[in-house]
């Protein structure tokens, strides 16, 4: 991923910005995490106006220098249902595994912001050995970070270590590197995910402006190979928080074979107030959906509890 637009230079050289973009560009001691853009995707920020939604979705704000009241580092505490180095565990049968701390793309809005770092392997071994010890655990996300910047031999690896395990039934990934490098979705990986089914992908798209062909080309090869996709979208204020927004989102996805899942309600991630939207208004939303578009359009609304007291539907 050496081509990435990962300084200030390399963004004001692709991007026509605004005074606001710019200036907070040029403030990185304000950042709540380092900068990373794909080229593909920075190409699709050029076809919006400067402060345009998915500029804001990975551009620098000012704003995130300054913590909201009630706000925190670990919003959801997980830091205190570690249950080993690099896995959570907030269920009795469900493990999430951080596989990484490095994204194609890193999103202003990150509940991990934390954990955030360019290009640091990860030592998986103890996970795994407890993910083996835990007969409990039936159901393992693996997340990170994004486990698809992983190269596709760690990654076949780690699904058969995981496949391996009798107890695990369920794998998930979860990531957005369909919407961010589409053009990872190689001919080959859906191949070596088809050797682990059941096997599903938690996608994260956020706007309807993501949905271009080489998405849904990614897409449907991922299907094809009989991996599930369903979509987790964040409630963003100002850039997908109306109710024609996420019903574009949502039924542009059910065309490209997409299930919407969640609308998470955004979290308390220190720096996020300027871009979280509130329950209220998606509540909104959702009554707003209801009843005008097809059932399987409509995501549940969900709320991920402060401190880790785990997903809770609106
Ligand atoms: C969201 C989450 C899960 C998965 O929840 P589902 O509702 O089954 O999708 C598992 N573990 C943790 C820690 C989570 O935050």
């Amino acid at each position: 991923m050496a081509n990435r637009l990962q300084t200030k230079e390399a963004v004001a050289h692709s991007l026509a910005l605004s005074g606001r973009e710019r200036a907070a560009l040029a403030s990185p001691h304000r950042w709540r995490m380092p900068l990373a853009i794909t080229p593909y995707y920075a190409a699709l920020l050029e076809l919006e106006p400067p402060d345009g939604p998915l500029r804001r979705t990975v551009l620098p704000d000012e704003r995130e220098g300054t913590h909201g009241a009630g706000e925190q580092m670990d919003p959801l505490g997980e830091e205190a249902h570690q249950a080993t180095a690099h896995v959570v565990r907030s269920y009795p049968h469900k493990a999430l595994l951080l596989v990484t701390t490095e994204c194609a793309c890193f999103c202003r809005y990150c509940t991990r912001a934390r954990r955030a770092r360019r290009g640091t392997p990860t030592d998986l071994a103890p996970a795994l050995a407890f993910l083996r010890a835990e007969s409990g655990i039936q159901d393992v996300l693996i997340s990170g970070g994004d486990p698809l910047v992983l190269g596709n031999e760690v990654l076949g690896d780690l699904l058969q270590q995981l496949r391996d395990i009798p107890h695990v039934d369920f794998l998930r990934l979860g990531s957005k590197v369909p919407a961010v490098l589409p053009q990872r979705i190689t001919h080959e990986l859906p191949r070596l995910f088809k050797r682990f089914r059941p096997l599903w992908i938690s996608t994260h798209f956020t706007h309807p402006m993501e949905l271009t062909p080489p998405v849904a080309k990614a897409c449907a090869r991922l299907s094809e190979a009989g991996i599930p996709l369903m979509n987790q979208t964040v409630l963003l204020r100002g850039i997908n928080d109306t109710a024609e927004t996420l019903r574009e989102l949502n039924e542009g996805l059910l065309r490209i074979g997409v299930k919407p899942y969640y609308l998470h309600q955004g979290d308390m991630a220190a720096g996020t107030a300027h871009l979280r939207s509130s329950i209220r208004r998606g509540r909104c939303i959702l009554k707003a959906l209801c009843g005008n578009t097809t059932g399987y359009a409509i995501p549940h609304f969900m709320l991920d509890q402060p401190g880790g007291g785990g997903k809770i539907p609106l």
